[in-house]
């Protein structure tokens, strides 16, 4: 396995002719969350491309934890709080 320099929450678990399985842990919450992206959008990314760029197909919320490192559970609970306190105020 190999960690990303630009990504260091993501680690390549495998990389096939036409698959890459990578391995991001949220930053915050330390879950795990497996995902297979293709090797050309994976190579696209690599050279430079933004990730909505390289990954137009990727979830929404995959493509947050792979910019960001910071899962989607974490968003929700981030955003609720922030409604919350809004709301308080
Ligand atoms: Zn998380």
């Amino acid at each position: 396995m190999k960690q990303l320099e630009r990504t260091p929450w993501i680690e390549v678990v495998s990389e096939k002719s036409k698959e890459v399985t990578l391995k991001a842990v949220c930053t915050k919450c330390s879950t795990l969350h497996s995902f297979s992206v293709s090797t050309d959008n994976f190579g696209q990314w690599n050279a430079g491309s933004m990730v909505q760029d390289a990954f137009p197909d990727l979830d929404k919320s995959l493509r947050e934890l792979f910019i960001s490192g910071i899962c989607n559970g974490c968003w929700s609970n981030l955003f609720g709080n922030f409604v919350k306190e809004a709301i308080e105020k």
